[in-house]
């Protein structure tokens, strides 16, 4: 999607951290991070949220949360860690393109604001 921040760093018009990237799945450093490690792991595709999964893309979403995992224990996040994805409005979501953040590296706090 041409004006979608994330497409232009998948196309590597915009530059990023990568940490991950395969033919279906990039991760990346959050410019703005709210923990010691703030990643975001998204698919190269272009879909809008989780409101606009298909049942055709609940493997991508296995495969990205399998690279979630590999990220962790490569960062050596061996004392725990939260993935969250925002949704919507409502959600919190500023980026309209799927990612999930893996946060880690201190306590986090529960519930989020
Ligand atoms: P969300 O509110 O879930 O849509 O999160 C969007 C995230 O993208 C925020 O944590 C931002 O800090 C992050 N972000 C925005 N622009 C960039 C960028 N160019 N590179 C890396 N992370 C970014
Ligand atoms: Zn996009």
């Amino acid at each position: 999607m041409s004006d979608c921040i994330f497409c232009k760093i998948i196309a590597g018009e915009i530059p990023s951290k990568k940490v991950y990237e395969d033919d279906r799945v990039i991760a990346i450093h959050d410019i703005n991070p709210a923990a010691p490690v703030h990643i975001l792991v998204m698919p190269k595709e272009h879909i809008a949220s989780m409101e606009d999964v298909l049942d055709e893309h609940l493997p991508l979403l296995g495969h990205i949360h399998g690279v979630i995992r590999n990220v962790a224990r490569e960062l050596k996040l061996d004392k725990g860690y939260r993935i969250v994805n925002n949704c919507g409005e409502q959600g919190g979501q500023e980026v309209p393109h799927i990612h999930f953040h893996l946060l880690g590296g201190r306590s986090l706090t529960w519930p989020p604001g």
